[in-house]
């Protein structure tokens, strides 16, 4: 969001938001769902980034068909990084490039196994939750995480949001917070883009753990092939905003804006922020042509 509360470019047209869940991950409305809320929204050009996959997509192309919007294709993969985690989005990657599919099964693989430690860690401190509970609110075929298990202290009467369960129990710092596999963010990198993709960082300095995402590393994932910066993001302020625009005069990178909606399961509202359409285009431009922005 922009110092003032605007939505970045607000106004412009068409509206475009490059960044939501649905329940393929960690959003609370599914594919079909999160388009018809984009559509009456207003938002005419949408990306579904799921986490670590693409089950989405398929779902969410019949639906924008339907509603009269143009779909991006993309992904939004976490990666290992130091003690923290930065998140990658990935724009219209070919769905069957066997290496980026084999790294984002194994991150999902060994997502279940984390969350089921968690639960026990959880469990043996007296939180009432089984795995069973958490289980039965990941969607089949989604990709599991942390929200899954607040959805689950939701549904069990122990907590009323998301929020609640992150600030007691699920946040980074946590006594319970275990670590699954990812990429490292340069490898992503490369992944995305030998995928015919478009790689843009997500919400690039959102506070975490041990500060994340510095010049240096930023410089490695330009020589990578990094496209863009989210820089007009809810978790950014004035001085993100700042540090995001003169990353990008450097770098010549690309700035995008969006929502990162995730339906009930956190505040953000779709197209709170926005890209700019030239911006879009350059995102296009910058893919392979494999996988298409579906027009509807
Ligand atoms: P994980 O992918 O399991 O590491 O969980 C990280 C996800 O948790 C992020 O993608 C966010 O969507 C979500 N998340 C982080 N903090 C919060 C919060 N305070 N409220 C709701 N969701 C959150
Ligand atoms: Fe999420
Ligand atoms: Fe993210
Ligand atoms: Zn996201």
């Amino acid at each position: 969001m922009t110092p003032t509360g605007r939505p970045a470019d607000a106004g412009a047209r068409p509206v475009i938001d490059l960044h939501t869940h649905s329940s393929a991950s960690d959003g609370t409305d599914t594919p079909a769902e999160l388009v018809a809320a984009a559509a009456a929204a207003g938002v005419e050009v949408l990306a579904i980034t799921d986490h670590d996959t693409v089950a989405g997509w398929d779902e969410a192309a019949e639906a924008a068909a339907r509603h009269g919007v143009a779909l991006v294709r993309g992904i939004e993969i976490s990666c290992a990084w130091r003690h923290s985690s930065i998140h990658l989005l990935g724009y219209l990657t070919d769905p069957d490039d066997p290496p980026l599919m084999a790294e984002l099964a194994r991150a999902r693989s060994s997502r279940s196994t984390r969350l089921a430690r968690m639960v026990s860690l959880m469990a043996a401190d007296g939180i009432p939750l089984t795995y069973a509970e958490v289980l039965a609110q990941v969607a089949p075929g989604a990709t599991p995480g942390r929200p899954h298990i607040a959805d689950a202290l939701i549904a069990n009467g122990t907590i009323r949001h998301r929020d609640e369960a992150f600030r007691e129990w699920l946040g980074d710092d946590s006594r319970y917070y275990v670590g699954h596999y990812a990429p490292e963010p340069v490898r992503a990198v490369e992944l995305v883009r030998a995928a015919g993709g478009v790689p843009v960082i997500a919400h690039p300095f959102t506070r975490t753990r041990s500060g994340g995402l510095d010049d240096t590393l930023v410089e490695r994932m330009c020589e990578a092939g990094l496209a863009g910066l989210e820089a007009y993001h809810r978790d950014h302020g004035q001085a993100e905003v700042a540090r995001a625009t003169g990353l990008a005069d450097r770098f010549g990178l690309l700035l995008t804006g969006s929502s990162d909606y995730h339906g009930k399961g956190k505040r953000n509202r779709l197209a709170e922020n926005t890209t700019r359409p030239e911006v879009l285009d350059a995102v296009v431009a910058a893919s392979s042509g494999v996988t298409e922005v579906l027009s509807p």
